[in-house]
């Protein structure tokens, strides 16, 4: 459901980004408007603005090797149109509008000392304030990306890399399956100790194996449950895990497993993914339609969408694997 509504705001904020924030500074209280809507629809499924969410919107409309799902920050897009601009009026003097900036306000001072003038007009203020944005960064001619993607990236360079992006660049899996196991890395799915902070009275055991407390961790890393669907899975696609004992070690060599081209990396990026997003299902079932299924049949059904969902060259390396 929300990586569902997550798609269609993905092409609406593309929309806005392609189009308008190319031709207009779009002011930033509009920005904020469209930005509630689209927060609201992702976390609620409704039109309805409300603070609801598992994860901050900054971080959603962040790039993938900072944690972000890659929905476009119009906020940072916006401020690289701008310096887009900016850096237009710095090294092109061929435009009319170029030519008018530079005969009106800049009059042969060095671009980087103007000094903003009170009766500047809203737009050349808000150029000319964008000059910091862009005094590191290098364009690459080369490369066959438009300056305001580069500079959009370039403001992004100072967030920390998250560790786990290796499992969100070329998976395979469903994309509701990626997003799951996204909210999973987080620790932001909605498991009962969770929702137990938040002071709602729930059964606390968890509903796998009915003899712990539920959590993220104790799901995948302790549960006899889980535990039985994965080995099966390794064992079906012939990849032997490092012990651990808690969930930062479990994570490393899920990382560790999933880095790299490799058709081996990319079948267990595709079979964690797809593990993680069915045992939530799995719990989820149990909870709210009081059905259950057995470890057996939940990894044979993973065994199955990951061979349909695997690429042909993955399939080449998988061939041997019996669905
Ligand atoms: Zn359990």
């Amino acid at each position: 459901m929300q990586e569902e509504c997550m798609q269609l705001v993905q092409s609406v904020l593309f929309g806005i980004q392609a189009y308008w924030a190319q031709l207009f500074i779009i002011p930033s209280k509009v920005i904020k408007l469209i930005d509630a809507h689209c927060r609201s629809y992702v976390w609620s499924g409704t039109n309805t603005i409300t603070k609801k969410a598992l994860v901050a919107w900054e971080r959603v409309c962040s790039p993938k090797s900072v944690g972000g799902l890659n929905l476009i920050n119009l906020h940072s897009w916006n401020k690289a149109a701008i310096a887009k601009h900016c850096w237009d009026l710095e090294h092109k003097q061929d435009k009319l509008w170029i030519k008018w900036v530079h005969s009106y306000y800049i009059k042969r001072t060095p671009f980087q000392e103007v000094i903003i003038s009170q009766q500047a007009c809203w737009m050349v203020k808000k150029i000319l304030e964008a000059r910091q944005v862009y005094s590191q960064f290098q364009p690459i001619v080369l490369q066959n990306k438009s300056m305001i993607r580069q500079l959009y990236f370039h403001l992004f360079r100072p967030q920390q890399r998250v560790p786990w992006k290796c499992l969100m660049f070329q998976n395979f899996a469903r994309p509701k399956a990626v997003f799951t196991m996204w909210l999973q890395l987080q620790n932001r799915l909605n498991t009962t100790d969770r929702l137990k902070k938040w002071g709602l009275d729930i059964e606390l055991k968890c509903v796998l194996c009915r003899l712990h407390l539920q959590s993220r961790d104790h799901m995948y890393t302790r549960c006899p449950y889980s535990q039985q669907v994965w080995s099966k899975l390794l064992q079906w696609i012939q990849f032997v895990q490092a012990p651990y004992n808690n969930w930062s070690q479990y994570v490393l060599g899920i990382i560790d497993a999933a880095k790299g081209k490799t058709p081996t990396a990319q079948i267990f990026k595709l079979v964690y993914t797809e593990y993680v997003y069915a045992i939530w299902i799995e719990r989820n079932h149990r909870i709210f339609e009081k059905d259950s299924r057995t470890w057996e049949s939940l990894a044979r059904e993973i065994a199955y969408i990951c061979c349909v969902r695997a690429s042909q060259k993955t399939m080449q390396a998988i061939h041997h694997l019996d669905c």
